[in-house]
């Protein structure tokens, strides 16, 4: 029997990991991968730090070339070759040759599509200028930089506050450029909740980032009369003129699917191609891969978009599996994911509070602040931490996780929790690792499965922070118990001071007729302060995350409409 020729459209995550598992599992089939840009298997993820300087060289970020893919595996890997048409009855492709503008044809038995995505532009004139620039390959970055050096002045517009916007505004700030930083919704990091996204938004306050949340670009113009501008000034819809010196455009991805809608496969609803868990699509011998493809959300059951490395990795894998005979499934994505900005990280896996309210699901969220280790040994950092989960079952919906120390761990552990079907009673049980300078005896997942648990126990009903913001003085009352210095440093308005140390002498002063809502600085004391009134006959809930939360809440405009999906709320696609 002659060989199998397998071809492969994209030469990077998802299509360069098929090709070597595939050679892995058939040392006989030819192996063609074709790639349009100059480099097969680069680290895109890298690319934001080469711009900043963090990764210095640029070789690097090159993981493999045509010619170790051919010596290791025997991979012929194509590079500035496009496929421009798939003929599914001739099992045929065109390729065209980019340096020669020649095309060949070349046969199949089995294609696999793993074509990514492409950065989505903004529907505005100007967006071509010189100057503007989007981050999605080696040569995008490579004159990017180019560009920079040449630059007079140093004003950076980025455009965008998802993953790429914020990783590139972190890096040239690094560089010392002056950074404004735009995004239409009114927060960064779509997948938090606008609570946690707060943390974020201080951060990049603090750094002296200029940010606009909720104000959309409107045009890319010409600089007026005495606005000098390398590139353009950025109009914003409430009227701001941002001068730019190079303008990074990070409005997200979108599948990139023109193959797959040429040659008739089936796509979803929401533009990816549909792939079976075999990662099949509609042609039995056409399998797809990674950014372009449609996944099921594992914890809501919905197709979603998930342009993330980590699923495209392992769907190549999947997919060589299933190429080569051997019956590999891959049930979805469950939204697990990171960034590092400046000196904060922020990571999450499962839905957000959003996504739950827009489907009308049943939750409860807690919040809490401990610390990363052990008080006690030094550089202790507090991790917001968000747990969202059934109110009946107590099985994880999802967690958001923001801080400076041990936040990769927790969110890991999260995730890992997650895709175990495990409940909040479980996360309390875990067995972790410990020693003062890695957790606390009782780790942070530890304490928001306790903290989850009291919820369900009926120990302590939570108050959100959004709440506090619509309470009616008639009938409800916060009670805030940390120290008068405490409350020299911000406080909540409205609230009545009653250290946690004189509430039991103090019971008189509260009152018996309205609900007492009552907070700390992270829910901890406030949480014994429920306690205490609650066997003393009083009505009460604990503001959940206290302070810490509704403070950073308040660094989002209009956080709390936004997260019930007010005039502005979610978009459907996650991400
Ligand atoms: P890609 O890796 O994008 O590969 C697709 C390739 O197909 C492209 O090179 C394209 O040129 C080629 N191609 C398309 N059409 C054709 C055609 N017709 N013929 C020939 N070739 C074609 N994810 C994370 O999880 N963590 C991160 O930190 C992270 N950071 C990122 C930072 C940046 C700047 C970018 C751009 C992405 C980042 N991602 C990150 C996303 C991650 O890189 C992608 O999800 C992943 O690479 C998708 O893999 P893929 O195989 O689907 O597509």
């Amino acid at each position: 029997m002659s060989a199998r020729r397998i071809l492969i459209v994209g030469g990077v995550a998802g299509g360069a990991s098929a090709a070597a598992r595939i050679r892995r599992l058939d040392e006989r089939a030819r192996i063609v991968m074709f790639e349009r840009g100059p480099y097969v298997s680069f680290a895109n993820c890298g690319l934001p730090y080469y711009v900043g300087g963090e990764i210095s060289r640029r070789e690097d970020l090159l993981l493999h070339t045509p010619e170790s893919l051919w010596d290791r595996f025997r991979i012929e890997a194509r590079v500035r070759t496009e496929v421009v048409e798939v003929d599914r009855s001739a099992r045929t492709v065109r390729v065209r040759h980019l340096a020669t503008g020649t095309e060949s044809v070349e046969p199949y038995d089995a294609l696999l599509l793993a074509p990514g995505s492409v950065p989505v532009r903004p529907p505005l004139p100007g967006w071509e200028r010189p100057g503007h620039f989007v981050v999605r390959n080696l040569p995008d970055v490579d004159e990017i930089r180019g560009w920079m050096e040449a630059c007079a002045a140093r004003r950076a517009v980025v455009v965008g506050g998802g993953y790429i916007g914020l990783e590139m505004t972190e890096q040239l700030h690094r560089r010392g450029w002056e950074v404004s930083l735009v995004e239409a919704l009114p927060q960064v990091m779509a997948p938090l909740d606008p609570e946690m996204a707060g943390w974020l938004h201080r951060e990049l306050r603090a750094r002296g980032v200029d940010l606009h949340l909720g104000d959309p670009v409107v045009a890319f113009e010409d600089p007026g009369p005495g606005e000098a501008a390398g590139a353009s000034v950025v109009r914003l819809r409430s009227g701001f003129r941002l001068p730019a010196d190079v303008v990074i455009l990070a409005l997200g991805v979108r599948p990139e699917v023109t193959l797959a809608r040429q040659a008739g496969l089936e796509l979803g609803e929401l533009g990816g191609i549909r792939v079976d868990d075999h990662l099949r699509t509609s042609d039995p011998h056409i399998w797809a891969v990674g950014d372009a493809v449609e996944v099921r959300d594992r914890v809501t059951g919905r197709w979603t978009l998930l342009p993330l490395a980590g699923p495209a990795n392992r769907q190549g894998r999947v997919a060589a599996d299933n190429i080569c005979g051997r019956p590999s499934r891959y049930e979805g994505s469950w939204g697990t994911a990171i960034l590092r900005l400046f000196g904060l990280v922020a990571g999450c896996t499962g839905v957000n509070e959003k996504t739950l309210r827009r489907l009308g699901l049943p939750f409860e969220a807690v919040h809490l602040h401990p610390g990363s280790h052990a008080g006690y040994y030094p550089g202790a950092e507090p991790v917001a931490l968000k747990v969202l989960f059934h109110p009946e079952t107590g099985r994880l919906w999802g967690a958001q996780v923001v801080g400076r120390d041990g936040v990769d761990k927790r969110v890991d552990v999260l995730a890992t929790a997650l895709q175990a079907g495990l409940t909040v009673d479980a996360l309390a049980e875990l067995e972790l690792a410990y020693a003062p300078p890695f957790g606390s005896a009782k780790d942070p997942v530890n304490l928001a499965g306790m903290v989850a648990q009291n919820v369900r126990q009926g120990l302590v009903r939570p108050a959100q922070w959004h709440e506090v913001e619509r309470l009616d003085p008639a009938r409800a009352l916060v009670v805030d118990v940390r120290s008068a210095e405490e409350r020299r440093q911000g406080l909540i308005p409205g609230s009545v001071h009653i250290p946690l140390a004189q509430l039991r002498e103090r019971l008189g002063e509260l009152p018996r007729d309205r609900e007492i809502i009552v907070a700390c600085a992270s829910g901890q004391r406030s949480y014994f302060a429920a306690r205490i009134l609650e066997q003393h006959g009083f009505r009460v809930r604990n503001l959940t995350g206290s302070y810490r939360t509704w403070s950073a809440a308040r660094e989002t405009p209009g956080a709390a409409t936004w997260l019930m999906g007010g005039a502005e709320g979610p978009s459907p696609a996650r991400g």
